[in-house]
């Protein structure tokens, strides 16, 4: 495979002209089931001009290594709205054409561990550090209940002490019990992104929500290239686990049986396209249902700050571009359009939805505490009421041709069906 390097040493170096240095190896290595090449037209219908590699490339339904890469690198605006409209037509055919909100609380920033790209970092000392109490908690997941969001994200920095535990156990058991309304029959779905934890841990949180589910989790892999991971990730004490670690815990997640969300970020110094592409697979061959991805943006609290980050037009389309291969490669998983991309740009959001994303996640987490909880630089709506977001939200999403599922909680297709099959 290639090595074309999209970080922070590379940000001009995309190409739009096709395969890498690896060649077009078109009908190798697929994703999903193959389907063969791109059909060679029959002689009575046969086009007057050959179709170009572009449009051969995404009227398949499983992608070569060279064609993802390929895809990943577009950059003339023609062939990215090519590729946009692919995945947008893919996502409202199999989705249909509604936007699920997550409301996100961030309730505490406190962490032990020191990853390099994150401005929580334990090291960082220029943080205040909070912990949001579980009435604080409680009243910001009602909040989402009563404004119609089917469904929160309990967010915070790591830890893994059994008063941790406790706490969420609790704060899930109570937001489930006091949310079930006439619209809510089962209360709010909750989404929990809390890291590493033992596979009892992620039983105890996934039964405190009751008999009904809808408990999911969503964590990062961040990269599927073990050395670029463990440069992102030192493990310099017993809390710091590896990738494998990280690996076994995606296993835990589901064994506990809760809907299944991993990610990364694009754009890391010294990643290239052909991790990305790796990362895609790694998605399918874990058999994902939920997917997380953003661009990484440098943070001063963090320790990366000298490596640089991509510039900020060709770190958008890269991000677009991963968001749109994702939805053509994985096709019914539940992909959210990250914070990060409205700290790109101010449409960031709207741009990932027209990309492929049929999840957003409005921050709802007290005002007060949201300065503090920047994981990188220029974090938007830190200042906006959560009433500020509702409205505009909704037209923004209106704006681009879609609608918000209001009251549901907007389970990942692709868990339906697999558990579907499991159970029957
Ligand atoms: N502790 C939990 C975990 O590790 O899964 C959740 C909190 S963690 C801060 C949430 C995510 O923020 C990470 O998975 C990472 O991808 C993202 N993040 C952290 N620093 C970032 C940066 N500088 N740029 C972009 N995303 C970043």
């Amino acid at each position: 495979m290639d090595t074309i390097l999209i970080g922070s040493q590379a940000s001009s170096t995309l190409s739009s002209d096709g395969c890498g240095p690896a060649g077009c190896t078109a009908c190798s290595d697929r994703v999903g089931v193959s389907q063969g090449c791109a059909a060679i037209p029959g002689f009575l219908n046969a086009p007057l001009q050959a179709p170009s590699r572009l449009q051969s490339v995404l009227r398949r339904e499983a992608f070569s290594d060279a064609d993802i890469v390929y895809l990943l690198g577009l950059t003339d605006p023609a062939d990215c709205e090519a590729l946009r409209r692919a995945s947008y037509d893919l996502t409202t055919r199999l989705l249909g054409d509604k936007v699920h909100y997550r409301g996100i609380i961030e309730f505490s920033n406190i962490c032990r561990l020191n990853w390099r790209y994150c401005g929580i970092r334990k090291s960082n000392r220029s943080v205040p550090r909070y912990v949001l109490s579980k009435q604080q908690i409680v009243e910001s997941a009602l909040w989402a209940a009563e404004n119609n969001y089917g469904s929160i994200c309990l967010q915070s920095g790591e830890r893994r002490d059994e008063k941790f535990i406790r706490f969420v156990e609790e704060c899930i058991r109570e937001i489930r019990r006091k949310s079930v309304s006439e619209t809510l029959p089962h209360g709010l779905s909750i989404t929990l992104s809390l890291g590493e934890q033992d596979l009892s841990t992620y039983r105890r949180w996934r039964e405190a929500a009751g008999e009904h589910g809808g408990v999911r989790y969503l964590m990062r892999m961040e990269t599927s290239n073990p050395d670029l991971f463990a440069r992102l990730h030192p493990a310099r004490d017993r809390m710091e686990k590896s990738y494998q670690s990280r690996l076994r815990a995606l296993d835990d997640i589901r064994a506990a049986g809760m809907q299944v969300g991993t990610g990364g970020m694009i754009g890391l110094p010294d990643q290239t396209l052909a991790d990305l592409c790796a990362d895609i697979r790694f998605y399918a061959r874990y058999d994902i249902d939920m997917l997380g991805m953003g661009p990484y943006i440098t943070s001063l609290g963090a320790d990366m700050v000298d490596e640089g980050m991509m510039e900020r037009g060709p770190l958008m389309q890269l991000s677009l571009n991963m968001l749109a291969v994702a939805r053509l490669a994985l096709r019914d998983v539940n992909i959210a359009a990250s914070t990060a991309l409205q700290t790109l740009f101010e449409d960031g959001r709207e741009r990932g939805l027209s990309y492929g994303c049929n999840i957003i996640m409005p921050n709802i987490s007290p005002r007060e505490v949201r300065k503090n909880y920047q994981l990188y630089d220029n974090k938007p709506c830190i200042e906006e009421e959560r009433t500020d977001c509702r409205g505009c939200l909704e037209a923004r999403i209106g704006s681009i041709g879609r609608r918000v599922g209001w009251n549901e909680w907007g389970c990942s297709p692709h868990y339906q069906t697999r558990t579907a099959a499991t159970h029957s």
